[in-house]
């Protein structure tokens, strides 16, 4: 996780990186003391799902920190290039084995000073059998009056959870 980061040098020709304020309302830039190459530090997207299956909703006990031992929902970053549906679909088949068709759009979540903007959406269970696979310790199906929320790992999957508990009444 690069959030804490600090860079240093340009990525393009080496040179020193400075702050530097380019527009009054924006945040200071990380600009190349060389090239002027400016070094945006962008969001990184995350695409999760809500994997309906029988009634119950999947979560994941993550194997990996932060927040190893907590549950999420099966989800990753998207890669650059890749439709934000896609990565949804691809992150959920390594991670707990389903093939998933998602049907709608949840709702982004972003909070201040947070890397992620995390996109969530509702899908089904096509096929496949469900695993603790890449970065999981185990896999769980868990009823909406059920959901472990003292032991969720992330405020988005918090908040996702809520609203679709709630869109659900
Ligand atoms: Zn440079």
């Amino acid at each position: 996780m690069y959030q804490d980061v600090i860079f240093r040098f340009c990525p393009v020709c080496g040179g020193d990186l400075g702050h530097l304020t380019l527009k009054e309302k924006e945040p200071q830039r990380l600009v190349c003391s060389r090239c002027d190459f400016v070094f945006y530090l962008d969001p990184k997207v995350v695409a999760c799902s809500i994997v309906e299956m029988d009634g119950r909703i999947v979560l994941l006990k993550r194997d990996i920190e932060p927040q190893r031992g907590k549950w999420v929902l099966p989800g990753g970053y998207v890669d650059r290039g890749e439709e934000v549906t896609a990565a949804a679909i691809r992150e959920t088949e390594e991670e707990c084995g389903l093939l998933t068709h998602i049907n709608k759009l949840l709702g982004v979540y972003s909070y201040p000073g947070q890397m992620a903007v995390v996109v969530v959406y509702i899908a089904e269970c096509l096929s496949g059998n469900l695993v603790a696979a890449d970065e999981s310790q185990e896999a769980g199906l868990y009823c909406k009056k059920d959901v472990p929320w003292e032991q969720l790992a992330f405020r988005s999957t918090a908040d996702a959870l809520r609203d679709y508990i709630k869109q659900g009444k």
